[in-house]
């Protein structure tokens, strides 16, 4: 493995500032960035630590009755957290979700949202389109698990479980940087590969996400999340749904679907929500969303199979609430 400097900032001013020069990478719990740099999947001259920053650890009561949660704060102790578990269900059970015990206790929720794609050509021995390349070898190669929604030129999908959540709930991230703070919206935060190959979300390489925020749940919302994976063990979802239903007198007022394992992020599924909307949820209209939440896939060659498992997650996910 190639040397590289290391430094554990004191501040978030002082990681902002380290984060400045070039080949700087960002370590929060280090169980996704070392693996990047053991496999040389990413170039490194230094690595700055924010995992002395207590300050960003830990949940507490947001603004007008929400929940801010430090990027620090480990997935394990969102996924244990009561008011997550009762307010925010849907965030628990990714939490839950999310790989084994020993990833959930060291890994942070700002490093899960903030993980490198998983795919095997990214992370292989590739010059592939996104290490800058010419070739997404997705394209005409091994693609079973890759996008169905919003690929091209580039075919990974995101890797998270708890960002799939945040988006149905609307979170907001706080982003620092040298210049100061910035607040951006879980569905501003992420950007299609069209945009960028070489980055998946909106950060600048000296940009710290510093913590998430939810907004209120209020009485009558209604969530859930459901992977499904190739086996029972830690594995990344095949597809995952979250749902957030804003409920009011048996209605749906509002709905928020997004689907993970799909897209190369959170893949909002907006015929689906539209369809729900102004609905009472029963085993008719449950079908029709599923079928709703397929619109627009586009599969390769071999993943044809997650345009089915879509509609199916999506229609038992919402038949759970009938
Ligand atoms: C075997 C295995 C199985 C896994 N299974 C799953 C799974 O089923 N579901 C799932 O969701 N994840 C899974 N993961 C991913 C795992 O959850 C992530 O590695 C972990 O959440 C990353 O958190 P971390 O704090 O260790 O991040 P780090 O490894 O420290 O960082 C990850 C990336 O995010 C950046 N980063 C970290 N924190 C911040 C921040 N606050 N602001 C800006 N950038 C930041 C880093 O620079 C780096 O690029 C798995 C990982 C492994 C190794």
């Amino acid at each position: 493995m190639k040397n590289f400097a290391y430094v554990k900032a004191r501040s978030i001013e002082e990681a902002a500032r380290e984060l400045g020069s070039p080949g700087a990478r960002l370590h929060a719990g280090g169980t996704d960035l070392l693996g990047c740099i053991h496999d040389e999947v990413i170039g490194v001259d230094k690595v700055v630590s924010i995992s002395g920053l207590t300050a960003l650890r830990g949940i507490s009561p947001g603004p007008g009755g929400g929940l801010r949660i430090g990027s620090l704060t480990t997935i394990s102790e969102v996924a244990a957290n009561p008011t997550v578990g009762r307010d925010y269900a849907v965030l628990a059970q990714a939490a839950r979700d999310v790989a084994s015990p020993q990833l959930r206790n060291q890994g942070t929720i700002g490093g899960n949202i903030c993980q490198r794609p998983r795919c095997w050509y990214f992370r292989g021995d590739f010059h592939c389109a996104k290490k800058g390349g010419e070739l997404c070898y997705a394209m005409d190669g091994e693609n079973q698990y890759h996008a169905i929604f919003g690929g091209g030129p580039s075919f990974y999908v995101h890797p998270s479980d708890t960002a799939v959540a945040l988006a149905a709930l609307q979170a907001q991230l706080v982003i620092q940087g040298p210049g100061g703070s910035r607040t951006v919206k879980m569905g501003d935060f992420f950007i299609e590969p069209i945009q960028d190959l070489t980055k998946e979300n909106v950060l600048a390489p000296n940009e710290i996400v510093t913590e998430i925020q939810l907004p209120p749940a209020g009485s009558g919302l209604r969530t859930s999340y459901r992977k499904i994976r190739a086996r029972q063990a830690w594995d990344f979802a095949m597809t995952s749904v979250a749902l957030a239903l804003q409920t009011e007198g048996g209605r749906i007022a509002r709905a928020s679907v997004f689907l993970g394992g799909v897209g190369p992020f959170p893949w909002r599924a907006a015929a689906a929500e539209k369809l729900l909307a102004g609905k009472t949820l029963d085993a008719a209209l449950a079908a029709a969303a599923g079928k709703a939440a397929t619109e627009g896939a586009s599969p390769l060659r071999e993943n044809a199979y997650k345009v089915d498992m879509v509609r199916g997650a999506v229609e038992e996910s919402l038949l759970a609430f009938v």
